[in-house]
Formats: structure tokens, C-alpha cells, sequence
């Protein structure tokens, strides 16, 4: 099967009443009829970035100012704007178009634009609908699907947030010919996660496609992002708010987020710590006897070839990363909770590795 703009390949996100589709093709973009079916009534906000919105804002809208009253919002770019503040630039733009509770918001960028766009929606007139049009391939296969949604607060990033589920996900593929390289890394770091924890015939196909998915092979892209929303899918409606099994999809993320937290946000992308992370995560797994040599070997080629940093900042001690680790959301008391791999293809999760070999294993990772 290949994607071609006629044909979306489609996929299901199972959560009973608040269920929803995917669809992935390029030029999703310019075909407003993908829209339509999604609309809750006659009012659209689309809401993107200064970035974005010259690239694809008119292609998205073409098609749908004849007989519907669409309106934009267009906030500065960066995770800096992922806050309080901008959100409530979207509910200011909502009211004083008088749109009711029947209106629809549209998220067209990255996770930054998302998050914020769900999060305005969940809130809005007690609850709206929203439909996710990603356009980074970190939104695509991950941020876009599952309802996560939410703003920093200036003490700790996500910390104001909801649950609310979008009517629809619309991936085009096109998209992603514009995305700086690093971004297209940073995404690639969350697409080998999904091999890595549920999936080693995936992993296996990636390691023989990676040159080509950095080389922007449309169907291999195109393969790459249905085969990790199909896995990101069925772990969230799993576990839809993260009562247990959805902690997995966090893998190289507690890690991850202490390279982010201590280098301050921006520094290092998202995606380049969880690279890093992952094979600090593989790495301790092997130290607990549940990897081979082999295994580990496989994750730092890939994490590699993907173009993602293997090493920890050299800027950061033990002490660094165990004091940014112990306020993560997942730990339950005073124990820290990690993700590993009992085998690659296979995560778990455990809280159960003694302080002091933790703390040697974070001494000795290379820097
Ligand atoms: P981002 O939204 O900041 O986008 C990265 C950069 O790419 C931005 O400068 C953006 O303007 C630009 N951009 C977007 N699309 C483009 C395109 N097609 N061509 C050129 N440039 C483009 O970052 P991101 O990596 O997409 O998302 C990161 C955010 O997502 C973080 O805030 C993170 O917390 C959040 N996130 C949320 C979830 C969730 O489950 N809700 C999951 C993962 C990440
Ligand atoms: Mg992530």
C-alpha cells in the first residue's frame, strides 16, 4: 500500500464515545473536504505559528471561507510561548468573534501549537472540539494523538494541562519537506521509542530504512508515522489517562528531561534528549542482566544513524540528573521510576534499581 492524496491510509484511535480517526497522505492540506467531516458547526478557529502560517495557513484555508466563518490566530513561535498567556490570546480571538459552543479549533503546527490549541479547547465554553493538523514529525507521531494537552508554568514545563481528545488527526505528509533536519531527528528519536518498547520487527525495519527516512522518502515517512500513531493508538486507549502501561511511551524520557530541564529548555530539542536517554536507558537495562551487549549495540546505531547525540552533556554530574529526576510526574513516594527494556521490542517499568547503582551508573555514562 502507498499514500496518494486521493487515498488517505486511515487508522482508528479507540477511546468508546471519545474515539477518533487518523489520516495520513500527502496534500491532506489542500483538500478541504478532510476537513469538513470533523467541524462541529458553521465556526472555525484555526490556530497556528509565524512560522507556520506562511508555509500551509492559505492552503488549509482555501476551500472553506465560501460557506464557513473561519477565523486565525497566529502566535509567535517557541515552547517560550507555551503558556497561560497565549491561550488565553486564543479564548480573547474566540470571544470577541462571538463563536459559541458548537465552534471548532484547528491546530496547524508543531506539539507547541497543539498542546496549546487542545488545551484552549478543553477549556473553552467548558469543552469545544479540535481537530490536530500536525506538521512536525514529533506532532505526528506523538503529540497530535492521545489528548494530552497543556501549558508550562514558569516552576515546570506541562504542569497546567488536560485531558481532551481531538475530533480528528490529519497528517500530511507534505509537510514535512519544510522541517529543519534537526527537527526531523528529534522526531525520529520518538518513532525508534516505539520500536523500542512494543515493537522489534519495527526496529528492525528501521534500522534498514533509516538512510531513506532521513532522506524524506515520502512512503517510508509516510509507513513510519501510521506504524508508530498505530502503537501510540493502542497504548493509549490501553490507558487513557495514564493510570499504568501508558507510562511506557516515556522511555529515555525521565533521562531526557533532566538533560532538558538542566541545559534549559530549547538547548538540546526534545527528541535529541530522549535520543540520548533511550540508550542511557538500554544501558542501565544491560546492567540489570535484561539486555545483551548486542542489544545495546543496536540501540546506539540507530539512536546514530538517526542523527541524535548518544552522550550526556558533559556539563552534568550524577547530582544533576537525580535532582531534576526526583520530580518526575511518574514517580509514585520517593522512589524513582524508570522505563527499561526487559528485551528490545518489550519495555517495563521499575522502581526497584538501589540508589547506589543508579547513582554509579550516572557516574560512569559516558559524557
Ligand atoms: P514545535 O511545535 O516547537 O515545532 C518545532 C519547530 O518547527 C518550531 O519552530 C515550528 O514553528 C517549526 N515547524 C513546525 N512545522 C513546520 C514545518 N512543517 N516546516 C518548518 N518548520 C515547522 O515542537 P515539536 O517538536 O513539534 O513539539 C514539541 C512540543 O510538543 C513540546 O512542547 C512538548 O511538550 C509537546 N509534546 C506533547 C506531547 C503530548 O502528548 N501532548 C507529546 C510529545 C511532545
Ligand atoms: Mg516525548
Amino acid at each position: 500500500m502507498t499514500a496518494t492524496p486521493s487515498s488517505p491510509r486511515s487508522l482508528n484511535v479507540d477511546l468508546g464515545e471519545r474515539s477518533y480517526p487518523i489520516h495520513v497522505a500527502p496534500g491532506l492540506l489542500d483538500d478541504p473536504q478532510s476537513l469538513r467531516p470533523y467541524l462541529a458547526g458553521r465556526q472555525v478557529m484555526i490556530v497556528t505559528n509565524e512560522t507556520v502560517a506562511p508555509l500551509y495557513l492559505e492552503r488549509l484555508k482555501g476551500g472553506l471561507e465560501d460557506d464557513l466563518d473561519v477565523r486565525e490566530v497566529i502566535l509567535p513561535d517557541g515552547e517560550h510561548t507555551k503558556t497561560l498567556a497565549s491561550v488565553e490570546r486564543i479564548w480573547d480571538a474566540l470571544l470577541a468573534a462571538g463563536f459559541n459552543r458548537r465552534c471548532t479549533l484547528v491546530a496547524l503546527g508543531g506539539g507547541v501549537i497543539g498542546d496549546m490549541v487542545g488545551y484552549a479547547a478543553a477549556c473553552y465554553q467548558r469543552g469545544v472540539a479540535f481537530i490536530q493538523v500536525p506538521t512536525t514529525l514529533l506532532s505526528q507521531v506523538d503529540s497530535s494523538v492521545g489528548g494530552k494537552t497543556g501549558v508550562n508554568h514558569p516552576r515546570g514545563k506541562n504542569m497546567i494541562g488536560a485531558f481532551w481528545q481531538p475530533r480528528a488527526v490529519l497528517i500530511d505528509t507534505g509537510t514535512l519537506t519544510s522541517l529543519p533536519d534537526r527537527e526531523l531527528s528529534a522526531g525520529l528519536a520518538e518513532v525508534i521509542k516505539y520500536g523500542l518498547i512494543r515493537d522489534a520487527a519495527f526496529l528492525d525495519w528501521l534500522e534498514a530504512n533509516m538512510g531513506e527516512l532521513l532522506d524524506r522518502d515520502a512512503d517510508l515517512l509516510s509507513e513510519a508515522i501510521l506504524r508508530s500513531c498505530a502503537i501510540k493508538a493502542e497504548v493509549v486507549a490501553a490507558d487513557e489517562t495514564e493510570q499504568g502501561a501508558r507510562a511506557m511511551l516515556n522511555l529515555g524520557h525521565t533521562f531526557g528531561h533532566a538533560i532538558e530541564a538542566h541545559q534549559g529548555y530549547g538547548k538540546w530539542l526534545h527528541g535529541e534528549a530522549v535520543g540520548a536517554g533511550m540508550l542511557m536507558a538500554a544501558m542501565l537495562s544491560r546492567q540489570l542482566g535484561w539486555l545483551s551487549e548486542a542489544d545495546v549495540a543496536r540501540v546506539a546505531r540507530i539512536i546514530a544513524a538517526a542523527g541524535l547525540p548518544m552522550a550526556a552533556p558533559a556539563s552534568m554530574d550524577a547530582d544533576a540528573f537525580l535532582e531534576r529526576m526526583r520530580l518526575d510526574k511518574k514517580n509514585i513516594d520517593d522512589r524513582i521510576r524508570l522505563v527499561l527494556l526487559n528485551a528490545l521490542g518489550e519495555a517495563c517499568i521499575h522502581d526497584e534499581t538501589p540508589p547506589a547503582q543508579l547513582r554509579s551508573f550516572l557516574d560512569d555514562y559516558p559524557r
